[in-house]
């Protein structure tokens, strides 16, 4: 097996541990309710493995204890400018969770890593 597709099985294993589903899909979209993370399979193996990384970033956020309080507009749900800002840290906040996980999975943080992520951080702002 490519080693990509190894560290990408490895990542997804992780998130299996903490009670998520892993599927692939024809999109990238994250289910809090039915803890279904979709993976795009369009997409190449190596973005794959950085949007996972994102997304176990976020789960990894979920289970700080200051999570409902930092983040309680998120949970009320109501789309006010508070929402919109906090929803803007806990992305900015799972990437980082995402760069300081990959060298745990020893995946070395390239342009393409901080290029997806700005694409990433641009569809919440544009
Ligand atoms: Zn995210």
């Amino acid at each position: 097996m490519n080693s990509s597709y190894k560290i990408y099985d490895e990542i997804k294993n992780h998130i299996e541990s903490f009670g998520y589903r892993v599927i692939n899909g024809k999109e990238d979209y994250w289910d809090s309710t039915t803890k279904t993370i979709c993976c795009n399979t369009k997409r190449k193996i190596e973005r794959r493995i950085i949007y996972l990384l994102h997304e176990l970033g976020h789960i990894y956020l979920f289970q700080k204890s200051n999570y409902d309080k930092k983040f309680s507009s998120l949970i009320e749900g109501k789309k006010n400018n508070r929402f919109t800002v906090s929803e803007i840290e806990q992305e900015i906040l799972a990437w980082d969770e995402a760069e300081k996980l990959a060298s745990r999975f020893g995946i070395p943080i390239d342009e393409n890593f901080y290029k997806f992520k700005f694409e990433n951080l641009k569809t919440y702002i544009l």
